[in-house]
């Protein structure tokens, strides 16, 4: 499920990444990515792995998955990589508020962006929503509202308690003159990832820490981003007394997957509780997703965890369709694996089953 979905999404990103960078100015490339497997006979597993896979798509998936040895990883990057590794021709880099911005580009005036407010809470009015501020202030008026504020998404509808936790992480980045090595010429992952240099400095990283709410930029977070581009790269800067880095926090839900679709109607949310394993409300059956009722004009799209830039397209589609009852643009089954109503129909099955 994770692996048709995240490849749906990467391929929809690529098609989005190359319009940003085309059309919109934005800075990154398409000219592949890295992953590196240092595990002992990654290569051969990886063979096979990949014989499997072209086996079930029946055919050439050489356009979108490679699998290299070291050497060919070595010259794809540009640096010395000891460890086989899988290539996505079709990957790449990209700056995150550049692609947001392309994205509203593309909208033109079917879109405005409004900044600097905080909608603290959403209010029924007819058939529409009202978003009010933290003065009780209007802001907006909507019949579709997508709740999209990451970490603070669920708590406009009462905070039900879904396994969605808030992941802090922290890049860092340093001044190309601090590294002796040569510079990637794709981004290579692998326990961490470092990026081609952006502005003169070489990204990379990123720590991850659970029910960490600490803003700062820390050093020892820093300390153990260098320890993570050490073992990928095999160097170690010149200094790190100019070291930078930012901050943020990815949300993430536990089946690593995103939030995206229809609300479920606000009274089955629970607020903590399991909906009762008893007969469903309105006549309607709990157990699957897509058997439960929705709530009017009220939509998410949130736990984007640590692959919002690659899922954001893909998302954006399902969503659009939703709204507007267009065809949806993945299967059945993988609408299912993202709907938030999964949480509600889990909590009944967990309930029937004792
Ligand atoms: C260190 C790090 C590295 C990452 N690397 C990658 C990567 O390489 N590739 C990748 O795909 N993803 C990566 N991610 C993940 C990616 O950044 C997130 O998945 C993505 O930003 C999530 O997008 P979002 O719009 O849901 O949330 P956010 O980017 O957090 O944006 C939510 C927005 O909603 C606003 N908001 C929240 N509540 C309200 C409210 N009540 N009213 C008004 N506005 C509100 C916030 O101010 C914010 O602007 C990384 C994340 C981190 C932390």
């Amino acid at each position: 499920m994770h692996a048709r979905f995240n490849r749906a999404a990467a391929l929809q990103a690529a098609a989005a990444v190359a319009v940003a960078i085309e059309h919109h100015d934005a800075a990154g490339a398409l000219s592949g990515l890295l992953r590196i497997d240092a595990a002992p006979g990654a290569f051969e597993r990886m063979q096979e792995a990949l014989d499997a896979l072209r086996a079930a798509s029946a055919g050439d998936v050489s356009d979108y998955l490679r699998v290299v040895d070291a050497g060919e990883a070595s010259r794809i990057s540009g640096i010395a990589l000891a460890h086989p590794a899988w290539f996505y021709p079709r990957g790449g880099w990209v700056d995150p508020g550049a692609l947001a911005q392309s994205f509203l580009a593309r909208a033109g005036s079917r879109a405005t962006l409004r900044t600097g407010r905080t909608v603290d809470a959403l209010r029924r009015s007819g058939d529409r929503w009202d978003l009010i501020d933290a003065a009780g202030a209007l802001l907006e008026t909507a019949d579709a509202v997508v709740l999209a504020g990451a970490g603070d998404a669920l708590r406009l509808v009462g905070s039900p308690d879904w396994p969605v936790e808030a992941v802090r992480g922290q890049l860092s980045w340093l001044a190309l003159d601090a590294w002796p090595g040569a510079q990637p010429q794709v981004p290579v992952a692998g326990s961490g990832y470092v990026l081609p240099p952006v502005d003169g400095r070489l990204i990379f990283g990123a720590t991850t820490t659970v029910g960490d709410s600490d803003a700062r930029v820390r050093a020892s977070d820093h300390a153990s981003n260098l320890r993570r581009l050490a073992v990928l790269t095999g160097v170690e800067p010149t200094r790190v007394d100019g070291i930078g880095g930012r901050t943020a926090w990815r949300s993430s839900a536990e089946d690593r997957l995103p939030l995206v679709g229809a609300l479920p109607a606000l009274d089955l949310l629970g607020r903590g509780k399991a909906p009762e394993a008893g007969p469903p409300p309105r006549g309607h059956r709990l157990d699957q997703p897509r058997f439960v009722p929705r709530e009017p004009g009220l939509f998410i799209c949130s736990a984007l965890g640590s692959r919002g830039i690659t899922w954001s397209a893909l998302a954006a589609q399902v969503l659009a369709a939703t709204i507007t009852g267009g065809p949806l643009p993945l299967e059945a089954d993988l609408i299912d694996a993202i709907d938030p109503a999964r949480f509600v129909s889990r909590a009944v099955r967990r309930a029937r089953a004792g």
